[in-house]
């Protein structure tokens, strides 16, 4: 079961061809290193990817796209490119900030261990498709143009509203969107921009009638680029066909952006669009949304110089069901830490098979269809992970024949797979730490015994024990 944010319910899961699922994230805007809350959202797509291949054998298309291009600073349609102006704030390429930011990001996803997606279509690469899908929206009136874009006409998608409940009756109860008198209706969006007016120095521009580089300011006067919205409908198009198994992204995502791509997309296109739409409660600092504007974020290199692994942070948010607020504290990061490390130990250890050690392989297969039954029941890793400990406790209660060490070994072959943090690490000991120590070894050495134990509380924040033996200081993780 999945929970549909689309049909507000729970949802038995069957993709649209047996064996393979299609399935899109929307993936960063590269204008800045993107923050811990923003790599929550890809992590719950990685686990749901990983579930329904680990545990149910399917074939998953995944495809998350780059945005280089054409998002607007508020998701919204006026304004400046969010990419556009850290390039004029760096003196650069807009390009070379998008490339210098995805590198970034591809670090980051690779630290977290989130599997490599099929493709990671850039925007800007796509802009063809993209102006295909506009065209269609032209032609089937669903789209204007005006002096400074080609906009969609929402009041022609009676279904517009139905992901987010912004529909066009709500929308013009509330203010959530601003009146523009070239605009038809204030919900309309922009598929494209032209270079006119306050985008008249937007450096990335495309020719609109044939999708071309555009380099001489003024030839085609309605050169521009696209919208923000267009992009994933057009790539996911583009890459997975006109309908998709599940879709995925951030709360935040929701409105305008999903419920824009489902407006484009099945008008000019098959219905649905999405068979499955899931979305990812976002992260809390303190009592704050975590969000680069409100200039509350962390970001995975934060989290590292503090001494933990970015797998503590991959456990922690993985363990709180996705559809649940997080408050993120290092308390609760160090807490995840120390049960991260108890089940890669255990799982790390080999048990010796006893030979007149009972054969509990049907406790193993408890074990295992409760773990199963938790993730299948809207991703519960909570309850997942209970049965992951109560097993670990299990197992170390009784002696076991060499065919319930083989099940339990499957078991958490299992686990291992769907988390993708139980790996053993290699123990590096982070610069700083080493510093410490250092100092720590020069403290005891001048005797400086209160020295001494101020620093082993400083290193143990940092998550590493100090040990004394034989004359030497040793470094242990905690
Ligand atoms: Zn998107």
């Amino acid at each position: 079961m999945l929970y549909n944010t689309y049909s507000k319910k729970e949802e038995e899961f069957t993709p649209l061809k047996p064996g393979i699922v299609t399935m899109y994230t929307c993936g960063p805007t590269v204008y800045g290193r993107p923050h811990i809350g923003n790599y929550s959202s890809f992590l719950m797509a990685d686990l749901l990817r990983r579930w329904l291949e680990v545990g149910h054998g399917y074939t998953v298309t995944h495809v998350k796209n780059i945005t280089d291009v054409g998002h607007l600073v508020h998701d919204a349609d006026a304004g400046d490119d969010k990419v556009q102006k850290q390039a004029e704030k760096e003196r650069v390429h807009p390009l070379a900030i998008a490339r210098r930011y995805e590198g970034e990001f591809l670090e980051d996803e690779q630290a977290l261990r989130i599997q490599e997606p099929a493709h990671r279509p850039r925007a800007s690469e796509y802009i063809k498709e993209q102006l295909a899908m506009v065209k269609i929206l032209l032609q089937k009136n669903h789209a204007y143009e005006t002096e400074d874009g080609v906009y969609f006409s929402v009041s022609t998608f009676p279904r517009y509203g139905a992901l987010s409940g912004n529909t066009l009756e709500n929308l013009s109860a509330g203010a959530r969107i601003e009146v523009d008198e070239k605009k038809k209706h204030p919900a309309d969006f922009a598929l494209w921009k032209k270079c006119v007016g306050e985008n008249g120095m937007h450096v990335l521009r495309w020719s609109f009638a044939s999708g071309d580089v555009s380099t001489s300011e003024g030839e085609d006067p309605s050169s521009g680029f696209p919208g923000w919205h267009i992009e994933c409908s057009a790539m996911s198009r583009a890459l997975l066909g006109e309908q998709l198994d599940i879709h995925t992204g951030g709360e935040d995502n929701i409105f305008p952006h999903h419920e824009c791509e489902i407006a484009q997309s099945e008008c000019s296109g098959k219905s649905p669009f999405v068979r499955y739409w899931l979305h990812k409660r976002r992260i809390d600092l303190g009592d704050q949304k975590m969000s680069k504007s409100l200039g509350n974020v962390l970001s995975i290199s934060d989290i590292t110089a503090k001494g933990f692994s970015p797998l503590d942070l991959r456990y922690s948010f993985l363990s709180v069901h996705y559809r649940t607020n997080l408050k993120f504290s290092w308390k609760g990061l160090e807490n995840a830490r120390t049960a991260r490390r108890s089940i890669v130990e255990w799982m790390n250890t080999p048990l010796t098979p006893d030979a007149k050690g009972r054969d509990s392989t049907d406790d193993v297969s408890a074990f295992s269809a409760r773990f199963a039954d938790a993730m299948d029941d809207d991703l519960n890793t909570s309850a997942a992970l209970a049965a992951v400990f109560d097993c670990m406790h299990w197992s170390r209660s009784v002696n076991h024949s060499s065919a319930t060490l083989d099940a339990l070994q499957a078991f958490t072959a299992v686990v291992r797979d769907t988390f993708g943090c139980f790996e053993a690490e290699e123990e590096t000991v982070p610069a700083n730490v080493l510093a410490l120590a250092k100092e720590r070894e020069d403290a005891r050495a001048r005797k400086d015994f209160s020295a001494s134990d101020r620093l082993r509380e400083e290193i143990r924040a940092f998550g590493f024990e100090v040990r004394d033996g034989g004359g030497e200081q040793t470094l242990r993780k905690l």
